[in-house]
């Protein structure tokens, strides 16, 4: 019996293929490369570039593989791009969860791990915030995910299937082997647009918002490293093979940053000072989260990463790295870029 992961290629699913490899299990990957980077799945994972809304394609591989358990990661993630654009997040991220869904329950896949985030809770009344919150979304990608739980949480009780929906906090860090980290080209997420910064490849950085109702006035997040937070799926899926019934859980470690708390943080890490300027609130934020995850601690997860400077440290050895390789690729004809030093890969047959 295998795993299938969707979205592999991706920051948070390509985290999670190294823990899989890590404890001696082999997965398999689908991904349609969108924002996945090919190389930063290991060669001897097989792995599918293709669309997860493909029923013909993910009903093949159900069969051909054997699959037993799906974990959920592809996605579009950027909340600002969600406000303007909501039909495109509908479209990739509810739709084809259905699509996906669909498929997994034609093929009798028993077990389902899907990606969520606490862009859920929208503006939660108190914080730190657990499980039983009503959910309120402030944009149409914590709706889009809101969506699609429901969608999960049905089939589960109709079905012969059992999920954990685990709501991510702000992922961060980067593998601390230097295997891996966030590729993306044009992230927008905070603590890769400040090492950015540092480290030159951008001239100064906007804080979005001075008047939140926190105690320095910028946003607060709960900080999640990566590499725990790929932890949290084997968890989760163990917890699902030993019989466990469907769950909704928090990931993150109950303690929040401000922006400008992060920003000091870079800058303290890289040794280096760089500009910030002030700019307007950025659509679809909410002021202050923060997660209550004793659920997911119960279940089985154990947080080794917990340390703000340390999950900066891990992405900042990532971005240097990017930026050698990208230095040396200036030099190389395209298509030979390897960003998790891996040899080229020969494609998989489905
Ligand atoms: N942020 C910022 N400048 C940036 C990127 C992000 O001030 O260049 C802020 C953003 O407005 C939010 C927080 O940092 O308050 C975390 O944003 P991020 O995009 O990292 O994650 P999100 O909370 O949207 O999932």
């Amino acid at each position: 019996m295998t795993t299938l992961i969707t979205g592999g290629a991706g920051f948070i699913g390509g985290h999670t293929v190294l823990a899989f490899l890590d404890r001696g299990e082999i997965p398999i990957v689908l991904d349609d490369l969108s924002t996945g980077i090919r190389e930063a799945v290991p060669p001897n994972v097989p792995f599918f570039v293709g669309d997860v809304g493909d029923t013909e394609l993910v009903s093949r591989l159900i069969r051909n593989h054997r699959i037993d358990a799906i974990l959920h990661f592809a996605a579009k993630i950027v909340v600002p791009e969600s406000v303007v654009d909501p039909l495109k997040y509908y479209f990739a991220n509810t739709v084809k969860t259905h699509a996906l869904l669909q498929t997994a329950v034609r093929g009798k896949v028993r077990r389902f791990v899907f990606s969520s985030s606490a862009a859920v809770y929208g503006n939660p009344s108190s914080t730190p915030v657990d499980e039983t919150a009503h959910p309120a979304p402030l944009s149409p990608y914590g709706m889009s995910k809101l969506m699609s739980e429901y969608m999960l949480i049905d089939t589960s009780a109709a079905c012969n299937l059992r999920h954990v929906i685990l709501r991510y906090f702000n992922v961060a860090g980067a593998d601390p082997a230097g295997r891996l980290g966030q590729s993306t080209p044009g992230a927008t997420h905070l603590i890769k647009v400040a090492l950015e910064t540092a480290l030159r490849r951008r001239p100064y950085m906007n804080i979005y918002g001075s008047d939140y109702p926190t105690p320095d006035g910028t946003c607060v997040r709960d900080y999640v490293h990566v590499s725990d937070l790929a932890r949290a799926h084997l968890a989760a899926l163990d917890y699902l093979r030993n019989g466990g019934g469907s769950r909704t859980l928090n990931c993150g470690y109950g303690r929040g940053y401000s922006v400008r708390e992060v920003v000091d943080a870079v800058r303290m890490v890289a040794g280096v000072d760089f500009e910030t300027r002030q700019a307007p609130r950025r659509a679809g934020d909410p002021a202050s989260i923060v997660a209550n995850s004793d659920q997911l601690v119960s279940l089985g997860w154990k947080p080794e990463l917990n340390d703000l400077p340390k999950m900066i440290e891990h992405a900042c050895n990532w971005e240097k790295k990017l930026a050698s390789v990208e230095r040396t690729a200036r030099g190389q004809p395209s298509g030979v870029v390897d960003v998790a030093g891996n040899a080229s890969h020969a494609p998989a047959v489905p």
